[in-house]
C-alpha cells in the first residue's frame, strides 16, 4: 500500500520545526522513517503534515560526560553503536543496540525515535528505564525534561503532546564497577525479541553486591525497572546459588505481563523472560566474580561500566 498523501515540511532549524508543529494541524515527525513509514504505508495513521527533522544538525550530537550519555534526536543507532566514547562510558548502550532490528535499519532508525515511539518491544526504551534515564522535549511554549518512569504510559504511548519534539536523551552511567548485560530470544535474527532483558548488578566496597535491577523487552505494557536488589544484595558473587539465581528468575516470571500473539504464548513469554534473566544475572555474577573468566552466555556482550 501507499500512503495517504501528505505535505512534507523540511526545516532547517529546531525553532522552525517548533513553530511547524505549533501550527499545523493533524502533524507527526519524522525521523528515520522506520517505524513510522510502515504505519503511513499500512495507512495505520493519515496525518496531512510531515514535520521531517533530518535537517535539524543540531540534534546530530552523542555527547558523554561524568554522569551521562547525551544522545540527539538524529542519532541513528549504528552511530550510538559504534561510538567508542559511548561505549566506555555506557556499555549497556551497545550491547542493546546490537539486538535493535537489523543493519541497515540501524542505519537508518534513531534512537530517539524509538524512544518517541514508545513501543514496549524496543531496546532502547527498556535501557532508557534502566539507566534511570530523561527525555528533554520542546515545544514553542518551553522545555521540560521527563524521567522515562514518567514518559512511557503504555504501548505505543508516551507523554509527548502533539506540538512537542524530543531534543536529546541522557542515558545516566551506572555507578562505577557495575556489570552489565542484555540478552533475548528472537523467532529470526533482527525480528523484534519474543522476550528481551537487560540486567545491571551494582557491587559494594567490599565486593557484595550493592544493587541489582533488570528491564524487559516485549514482555511489559511499558519500559519499567524490576529491581533485584532484594533478592541479592549482601551477597558475594561468588556465593550466589542455584537457589537465589531461581528467586531472580521467579522475580522476572512475576514481573512481566505478556499476552499471547501469534508468535508465541503469553506462558512462553513469561517462562522465557526469567530463563533469560536468570542467565544474564548468573553471567554477569560469574563476571564480577572472575573478570578475566569466559563468559557464561556468549550472545550477549557484557562490560564493566567504568
Ligand atoms: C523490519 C523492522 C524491524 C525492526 N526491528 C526492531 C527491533 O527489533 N527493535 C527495535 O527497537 N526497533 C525495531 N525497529 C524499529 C526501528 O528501531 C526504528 O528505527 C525506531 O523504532 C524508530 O526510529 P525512527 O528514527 O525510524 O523513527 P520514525 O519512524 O521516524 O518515528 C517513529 C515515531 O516517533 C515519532 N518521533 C520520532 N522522532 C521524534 C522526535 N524527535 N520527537 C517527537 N516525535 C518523534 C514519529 O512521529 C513517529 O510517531 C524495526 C523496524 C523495522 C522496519
Amino acid at each position: 500500500m501507499k500512503p495517504a498523501p501528505f505535505t512534507h515540511h523540511a526545516p532547517t532549524t529546531v525553532d522552525e520545526a517548533l513553530a511547524l508543529l505549533a501550527q499545523l494541524d493533524n502533524a507527526k515527525v519524522l525521523a528515520g522513517g522506520q517505524s513510522l513509514v510502515p504505519v503511513l504505508n499500512m495507512r495505520l495513521a493519515t496525518p496531512d503534515h510531515l514535520v521531517d527533522i533530518n535537517r535539524l544538525a543540531d540534534l546530530a550530537r552523542i555527547e558523554v560526560d561524568a554522569d551521562r550519555v547525551r544522545v540527539g534526536a538524529i542519532v541513528r543507532h549504528a552511530a550510538l553503536e559504534r561510538d567508542e566514547a559511548a561505549h566506555r562510558a555506557l556499555p549497556l548502550l551497545r550491547q542493546g543496540l546490537g539486538w535493535v532490528a537489523h543493519p541497515a535499519i540501524r542505519n537508518r532508525g534513531t534512537t530517539v525515535g524509538s524512544i518517541a515511539h514508545a513501543d514496549p518491544s524496543g531496546e532502547m526504551p527498556s535501557i532508557l528505564a534502566i539507566t534511570g534515564g530523561s527525555v528533554r522535549v520542546a515545544s514553542t511554549r518551553g522545555e521540560r525534561v521527563i524521567s522515562a518512569d514518567h514518559f512511557f504510559v503504555g504501548p505505543m504511548e508516551s507523554v509527548l503532546e502533539h506540538d512537542e519534539l524530543v531534543l536529546d536523551v541522557d542515558f545516566p552511567l551506572f555507578p562505577a564497577g557495575t556489570v552489565t548485560g542484555f540478552d533475548e530470544l528472537a523467532r529470526r535474527s533482527g525480528d523484534y525479541a519474543l522476550s528481551g532483558v537487560a540486567v545491571a548488578i551494582t557491587p559494594a566496597a567490599d565486593g557484595t553486591i550493592a544493587a541489582a535491577r533488570a528491564s524487559f523487552v516485549s514482555v511489559t505494557e511499558r519500559p519499567d525497572v524490576l529491581d533485584l536488589t532484594p533478592q541479592l544484595a549482601g551477597l558475594r558473587p561468588d556465593q550466589v546459588g542455584t537457589d537465589v539465581l531461581a528467586t531472580v528468575a521467579e522475580a522476572a516470571r512475576t514481573h512481566v505481563d505478556p499476552v499471547d500473539d501469534i508468535h508465541a504464548s503469553a506462558d512462553y513469554r513469561r517462562h522465557l523472560s526469567g530463563t533469560i534473566c536468570r542467565r544474564v544475572t548468573s553471567s554477569l555474577l560469574a563476571e564480577l566474580a572472575n573478570p578475566s573468566a569466559p563468559t557464561a552466555v556468549p550472545s550477549a556482550e557484557k562490560k564493566v561500566a567504568s
